[in-house]
């Protein structure tokens, strides 16, 4: 963990101070500083990766969110629940490939209750060693809405029966301007934080992730930032920072401006307007600029994680030199960006000679950063 003591005569960025890093920085400058900075969190020059496979236990979801290609109705045809021994196949396989966490999320499903959970997670635990890293924000709260329990008494119960850490999805931007549009059915940030919280307070330890690239302006980012550090501060809980840019392929917000360009703008509707302020695909060099910032507005969180699954093998080797000390997982699979038609399939061989060729070197690791092996 970062000993908070040890920051007190450094300077911290403001909100203000990193709004005009983010507009007027000139990349490589930044680069060097996050770089620098990442240097001085860890001076032993290691990357380190995680063995682990996304789990998606279910792609039937009733938030339909717009930016989101992998929900389906109940009843489409490619909707699917994983049965328990699916389930447990895709386990038995992750450890034999020397995995350490599964990563189990899903869509909100809208017959699944409390008891599913607590029996799912205690039949993970009665037949395997491993890390559950499991149901993001928006799946604990729906489960605790519908079973009329609090947010910390639904996390308590789950773990209880094996739940140990809890991955950062469902974030996208913590701001309830962006939010409203591009997933309005979605939890708002306070249910994120507060979920994050109550988790941090019960000894589970979190990731934080962040979507960019969509609608939001770059005062959202740092509004995103500030949230995620303030809570760190209090609770000291986050293991790592993901940022990843929204992929645009097969989702509703991509359908809608492929709409607009055949249309009037004068007919479009407020909502519908609203979304021509999309700047999508986000590029290579504001990927790099979103990382490097928040490698330095995060200077209470250890680890930034580059994303290959979302940037592609290349990219994230370069990010190794814009703040990211983390390569993240080998993902084993992963559906959710795929079904956005993005499909960069990496072996772990792949992403140790990646690592070693950018200069550093190459580790596999638990999900709480403890190094369990050197390459
Ligand atoms: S992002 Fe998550 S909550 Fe939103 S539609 Fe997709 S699966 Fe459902």
């Amino acid at each position: 963990m970062i000993n908070n003591t040890s920051k007190k005569h450094t300077h911290r960025i403001t909100k203000k101070e990193g709004l005009k890093i983010f507009k007027d920085a000139d990349l490589l400058e930044l680069g060097q500083r996050s770089d620098d900075m990442r240097k001085k969190l860890h001076p032993e020059n290691i990357v380190t990766f995680i063995i682990d496979r996304n789990i998606n236990y279910t792609n039937i979801c009733i938030n339909r969110c717009r930016f989101c290609a992998f929900w389906k109705d109940e009843g489409d045809p490619e909707a699917y629940l994983l049965s328990k021994n699916e389930l447990f196949k895709k386990i038995e396989e992750t450890i034999n490939l020397g995995g350490t966490q599964i990563l189990i999320q899903g869509g909100l499903h809208p017959n699944l209750d409390l008891s599913y959970y607590i029996n799912l997670l205690h039949e993970i635990k009665s037949r395997f060693d491993i890390n559950i890293h499991g149901f993001s924000p928006p799946e604990i709260c729906y489960i605790a809405d519908r079973s009329h329990l609090t947010i910390r008494e639904t996390l308590t119960l789950l773990k209880e029966a094996g739940l140990d850490s809890i991955p950062g999805g469902g974030a996208e931007i913590l701001s309830d301007r962006v939010r409203e549009v591009i997933s309005p059915k979605k939890i708002k940030s306070g249910r994120w934080l507060k979920v994050m919280e109550e988790a941090h307070r019960l000894g589970m330890r979190t990731t934080a992730t962040m979507m960019f690239g969509s609608i939001e302006k770059a005062e959202d980012i740092i509004e995103h930032l500030d949230a995620v550090r303030s809570l760190q501060d209090k609770t000291n809980g986050f293991t790592a920072f993901i940022p990843w840019s929204f992929q645009p392929g097969n989702t509703e917000l991509s359908r809608k401006l492929s709409v607009f360009s055949h249309q009037s703008k004068k007919r479009l509707s407020t909502f519908d307007s609203r979304l021509l302020t999309i700047n999508y695909p986000a590029t290579a060099v504001e990927y790099l600029k979103v990382l490097a910032l928040s490698r330095l507005y995060l200077d209470n969180i250890e680890n930034i994680q580059a994303s290959w699954v979302t940037q592609g093998l290349k990219l994230a080797q370069v990010a190794l030199r814009f703040g990211a000390n983390d390569f993240g997982s080998t993902m084993i699979e992963e559906n959710v960006v795929a079904s956005t038609g993005v499909s960069y399939r990496v072996s772990k061989e792949d992403i140790i000679k990646t690592i070693k060729d950018a200069g550093f070197i190459p580790a596999q690791r638990d999900t709480y950063y403890t190094i369990i092996k050197y390459f």
